[in-house]
């Protein structure tokens, strides 16, 4: 195994940032106009140290240690609030925030990486530090100038941590039903209630915390359109900005759960004694609508939160199949004397291990290109390009998700199964890597809910045009390589694939325009597999397409003109290595992984509708 706990693929990520993506166009927004190449590596290379220096070690110890809570006082793991504090005097909260308030003014872009290694090196860690981002950005966007002025430098300097509270005992997934209540109280407003699952909702790591608490108002109409947002400190601030009289917040208990042991799960009662000053965020009713712009940045941290992970445990297989020796080549089974090999040479554990790696590559490309639509959606100065690119992030945004947070926890378990018993004892931290996934398909909206949201809402936005011309593309980039002289079957393959999805697309639109409402529902799921199935082989394709010219460029600089040559220099070049296994990765999801859509068409045309009739 590696010396160090962590060792993240700083490779691929540099070959996603800067050869797949247009980084040059990132640099033509004029906000981005600053933007180096080269002190973008810089600071991509500074954070992975830190990463592993700092963060890492945290993330073993914290999972068997996890959060001890005594009479509302909530305390972390050892050593979380020392490697907070470094955490915080490094800047790394606000790699995106705005240089105004206080953050280094990076685009999505780069601060995806910047997360994806932060959690990598301990996710439960990171989880706190995401959510305080998440609340500084959304108080810059909506607060009012009391807001912005008091607390949205507190957070964006970590000093206090920002929360979010939705989930009440009885409003998960339909936020519309909770219950908790803000009264107006001459300039401010008394809150009460109680919101379950709130994700540091209490620790010793800040001083104060900041909750953002979607509440109703008195006389509010039912469901989404009577919530409203408030922030509610922990301890209202001083005259001078410093925590004072505690607010009547208390924290109720904290969860036993399978994963993220080390980040407090909090049970959070408001107002027990009526003193719970709240302040309304923008206005009455459009609570959700505030949440839910932060929503979408939200849900892809969740798809990096998967890729992180799933990512750490690829690693972890990896290594150890490099170093476990167990039987023989599969063709000398019958000699005894035949030598040992390492479990990587046999064939169903590179199955297993090429399964996890073009899972881990496709996501973080999706991953990223969604994040550079972002960028794009928000500061491309052509207002055309700014609606095709928000268009973009939006259709992706439950794939990067639910697609993910679900493979992630699929390649989770593969790698512990290349691992086998050691990758189920806690010596390697597979096993918590696995745990500590699961959530993701979980929280954020669960994965049901973004395959609704991927097929009731973000279909038939512009009245399906957004939908129609991202799929005319795919389309398009299939048709236009199919000539390519090494990668044609692929493209071939891959636009069979395209078609498939966009029939099955037009069947279930077909059906709920026809009334029929239940069976596309039924088939939300299995079709936001198939889409992003489709997303990540375009994603992987486009890879191998840069990675093949890359590859010959490197053969005929080294003069390796004969098949000998080429597996030669690919054995000793990382570089030539590298990118020959792009074209494998590719080859390897469209054949093994992409099939899986002919299964799920068959299952969606079936017509089936058992799970409607049976009795649970
Ligand atoms: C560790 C952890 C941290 C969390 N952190 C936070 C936080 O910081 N802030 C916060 O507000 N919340 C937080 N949550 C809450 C989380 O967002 C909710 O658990 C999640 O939204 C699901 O709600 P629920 O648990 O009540 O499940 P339910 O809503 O009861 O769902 C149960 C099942 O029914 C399905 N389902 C429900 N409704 C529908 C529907 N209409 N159509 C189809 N399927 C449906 C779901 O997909 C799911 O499979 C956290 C939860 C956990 C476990």
């Amino acid at each position: 195994m590696p010396d160090k706990d962590f060792n993240p693929d700083l490779r691929d990520i540099r070959f996603v940032l800067f050869e797949q993506l247009p980084f040059a166009k990132l640099q033509a927004l004029p906000e981005y106009a600053q933007l180096d190449r080269e002190q973008v590596q810089m600071l991509i290379d500074e954070c992975a140290k830190f990463s592993g220096e700092v963060i890492a070690p945290l993330n073993r110890p914290g999972d068997r240690e996890g959060c001890h809570f005594d009479h509302g006082q909530v305390t972390l793991p050892q050593g979380y609030k020392e490697a907070y504090q470094a955490f915080r005097e490094n800047g790394w909260i606000g790699v995106t925030l705005p240089e105004a308030i206080g953050g280094m003014g990076l685009p999505r872009t780069v601060g995806v990486i910047t997360a994806e290694l932060d959690i990598g090196a301990c996710c439960a860690f990171a989880l706190s530090v995401g959510l305080t981002h998440a609340a500084t950005a959304l108080l810059a966007e909506y607060g009012t100038d009391e807001m912005k002025r008091v607390y949205v430098p507190k957070l964006a300097s970590g000093e206090w941590q920002g929360t979010m509270c939705l989930t009440e005992p009885g409003a998960g997934s339909a936020v519309g039903d909770i219950k908790t209540i803000a009264k107006p109280d001459g300039d401010t407003w008394l809150l009460s209630g109680t919101k379950c699952f709130i994700t540091a909702g209490e620790h010793d790591m800040t001083p104060n915390h900041v909750h953002l608490v979607l509440a109703r108002t008195p006389g509010a109409p039912k469901g989404f359109k009577g919530i409203s947002l408030f922030l509610v400190p922990k301890r209202r601030p001083t005259a001078d900005g410093q925590p004072g009289e505690p607010n009547d917040v208390v924290c109720a208990g904290i969860e036993h759960k399978m994963g993220i042991k080390g980040s407090p799960t909090c049970t959070m009662s408001f107002g027990e004694d009526g003193k719970c000053r709240a302040w309304l965020i923008g206005e009455v009713g459009k609570g959700l609508q505030y949440m839910f712009h932060m929503m979408n940045e939200a849900r892809v941290g969740v798809g990096i939160q998967g890729l992180a992970l799933a990512a750490a445990a690829t690693q972890y297989a990896t290594a150890y199949a490099n170093e476990r020796v167990q039987g023989v080549d599969v063709e000398k089974m019958r000699d005894l004397e035949a030598p040992r090999v390492l479990i990587k040479e046999h064939p169903d554990v590179r199955r297993m291990l090429l399964f996890c790696k073009s899972i881990v590559e496709g996501s973080r490309a999706l991953l990223y290109y969604t994040a550079f639509c972002g960028d794009m959606g928000r500061s491309h100065p052509d207002a055309k390009e700014r609606e095709r690119s928000m268009g973009t992030l939006e259709l992706l945004t439950p794939i990067c998700k639910a697609w993910v947070s679900d493979r992630a926890f699929e390649v989770a378990a593969q790698a512990l199964q290349v691992m086998g018993g050691y990758g189920y004892i806690g010596e390697y931290p597979v096993e918590q890597h696995l745990r500590d996934v699961k959530i993701a398909s979980i929280y954020e909206g669960t994965n049901g809910i973004q395959a609704l949201d991927l097929l009731g809402r973000k279909l038939p936005m512009k009245g399906g045009a957004v939908f129609m011309g991202f799929a005319g593309e795919l389309a398009r980039f299939a048709e236009g390589q199919k000539a390519h002289l090494a990668l044609g079957d692929l493209a071939q393959a891959f636009g069979e694939e395209v078609a498939r999805w966009q029939a099955t697309t037009s069947k279930l639109a077909g059906m709920g325009m026809s009334g029929d409402q239940r069976y596309p529902i039924l088939s939300a799921t299995p079709f936001l597999e198939m889409t992003g199935n489709v997303m990540v082989a375009w994603m992987l394709l486009g890879q191998a397409i840069v990675a093949h010219d890359k590859l010959q460029g490197r053969y005929l600089d080294q003069q390796a003109m004969d098949p000998a040559a080429r597996a030669r220099l690919r054995a000793d070049d990382a570089e030539a290595r590298f990118y020959a296994n792009k074209l494998e990765t590719a080859r390897f999801f469209i054949h093994h992984v992409l099939p899986r859509n002919r299964a799920i068409a068959a299952e969606i045309d079936s017509g089936d509708r058992s799970p409607l009739n049976f009795v649970v």
